[in-house]
């Protein structure tokens, strides 16, 4: 005989809010085998959706390439319109497509509210884009010549995206993808699959609203065998990843190898320079948001505090109290601060990386441990500081998970040196009021990373912006500035408008 638990209980009740809130959103729910939904809160499984298999990834992909043939002679302007379409959309059931997102990946409900409003402002963006995609002329060393470029769609994108942002990284693609005259085939996460529905439907409501075919819109469901399906098809023309330094080391080559393009979007290991002219009170908001904020699961999570010893003291003291104070538990609750890590397997992990630091010399100073919550079954950090006597092992990893090691420095180019020595490279930032440091930290040779703050953390970024990371972090950029080349191809034109034939360098032949 089985015994039902609490546990089953709650991934049950899950179950029907998550079923209750697809069903507004008008997604169709593929029951089946292959790929277990899971919650964070009950850590256990709701229910399981059908993988999709090779045949019927390299179905979906044909499906999207036949739609985007015919998507990529669409004025620019009127795929923005199907875009502004989706932004409605994803307005008019914001909050319901974030419950989704909390029960899936264990975000507050204040940010799993803001994951969906990055959706929301990354349509506004693609839809002002839409007017925007821009060519060049250049000046042309003939008489009579016009020498230009221009941008075309590029074909099928694939996305492969991470369970911790696991909506606005496929709009941050999407809307921009579709701007373009792309289509998309959208593999999730494994462990959030259900947002992915749930965005989905909206996406394929707009496009039949409008008028087009929903095949434009892809999602193919699985764990890394089905990513490596779409990796390895010829018809993808760009491949944009997320996901760890791992992922990203094997889809890298794969898409290399066919000659295709990937847009790589992989780990941190983010810092933040405390300096001695710093804002205590914006470094101990900044620094708590960043480094506990989603339970340190953003790929921008603060991980290291590189403090000057002259305020070490001072600032660690607010820190400590601050910590002592933020709510854990249920991220379903208005006052909770930090909600659960996505697995056991993430706790393991959060553990392991707490005594390997404690093993390296390092002293905690505040959490270190997991803790239950009343009512919930889930895998539970207190977030935590590290002070290292150094940086070496364990701090240059990243964990996926609230920790924060603290390091010292006497010297501002020593601090550069040290946010600049680990292997990844997406994002840091300095807290100053000197603005010697503040414009060196963001020179030439400053922070290497893709995002360089000044006197806010290194997580939250707006969509305005390119976002991405250098080093292991990938290269790619996606989101705001001119991210959205890489979604097209660029051709050189050469027009020759005179009833001569000069060749460029002065070549002479058959003249
Ligand atoms: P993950 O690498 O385990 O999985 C990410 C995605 O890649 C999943 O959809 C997975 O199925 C797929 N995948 C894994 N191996 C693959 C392979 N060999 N071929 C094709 N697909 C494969 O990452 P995760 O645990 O879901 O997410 C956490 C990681 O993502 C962290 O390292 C975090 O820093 C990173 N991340 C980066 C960004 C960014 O923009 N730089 C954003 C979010 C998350």
């Amino acid at each position: 005989m089985t015994t039902t638990t609490a546990a089953d209980v709650l991934s049950l009740e899950l179950s029907e809010k998550v079923l209750a809130r697809l069903a507004t959103l008008g997604a169709a729910v593929p029951v089946g085998t292959g790929v277990p939904t899971r919650s964070p809160l009950s850590g256990g499984t709701l229910f399981e959706l059908a993988a999709t298999d090779a045949a019927g990834v390299a179905a979906a992909v044909q499906r999207a390439a036949a739609a985007q043939r015919d998507w990529r002679m669409v004025p620019a302007p009127q795929r923005g319109a199907v875009v502004r379409r989706l932004g409605e959309l994803l307005r008019e059931h914001k909050d319901t497509l974030a419950d989704i997102v909390t029960v899936e990946t264990g975000k507050i409900v204040s940010e799993a509210r803001g994951e969906v409003q990055e959706m929301i402002d990354i349509c506004e963006y693609a839809v002002g884009l839409s007017r925007q995609l821009w060519g060049r002329t250049i000046a042309s060393e003939r008489p009579g010549h016009r020498l230009s470029e221009s941008w075309h769609p590029i074909g099928v994108v694939g996305v492969i995206s991470a369970f911790n942002f696991p909506v606005a990284v496929w709009a941050w693609n999407t809307a921009v993808a579709l701007v373009c005259g792309d289509s998309v085939v959208w593999k999730p996460s494994e462990l959030a699959p259900l947002s992915a529905l749930g965005s989905a439907a909206l996406l394929e409501r707009a496009l039949v609203e409008s008028g087009h075919s929903p095949d434009i819109s892809q999602v193919v469901l699985g764990d890394r065998a089905v990513g490596e399906a779409l990796v390895d098809d010829s018809s993808v023309a760009l491949v944009s990843a997320t996901g760890s330094v791992r992922m990203g080391r094997e889809v890298g080559p794969r898409v290399a190898a066919r000659f295709g393009r990937t847009l790589l979007e992989l780990g941190g290991n983010n810092a933040a320079v405390i300096t001695p002219s710093a804002d205590l009170k914006l470094v101990t908001t900044g620094v708590v948001f960043a480094a506990a904020g989603t339970a340190g699961q953003r790929c921008t999570s603060l991980r290291r505090l590189i403090v000057h010893r002259s305020v070490k003291e001072q600032v660690l003291a607010k820190l400590t109290a601050a910590y002592s104070r933020l709510p854990i538990g249920d991220p379903f609750d208005s006052g909770t601060l930090v909600g659960p890590l996505i697995s056991a397997k993430a706790g393991d992990a959060f553990r392991a990386a707490v005594e390997a630091a404690v093993g390296q010399g390092g002293e905690v100073l505040a959490g270190g441990n997991l803790v239950a919550v009343d009512g919930l079954s889930g895998v539970f950090a207190m977030p935590t500081i590290v002070d290292m006597p150094e940086q070496a092992g364990i701090v240059l990893e990243e964990t996926f998970a609230p920790i924060l090691y603290v390091l010292t420095y006497d010297d501002f180019d020593e601090a550069i040196a040290l946010n600049n020595a680990v292997s990844q490279g997406l994002s840091a930032a300095v807290f100053t009021r000197d603005q010697q440091e503040a414009e060196r930290f963001i020179a030439d040779d400053g922070a290497d990373t893709g995002i360089a703050n000044v006197n806010i953390g290194t997580s939250g970024a707006e969509i305005g912006g390119a976002f991405g990371g250098e080093k292991e972090t990938g290269g790619g950029r996606e989101s705001g500035s001119d991210s959205w080349k890489a979604y097209m191809r660029r051709s050189t034109n050469t027009v020759n408008y005179s009833s001569a034939l000069p060749l460029a360098q002065g070549v002479t032949f058959l003249s």
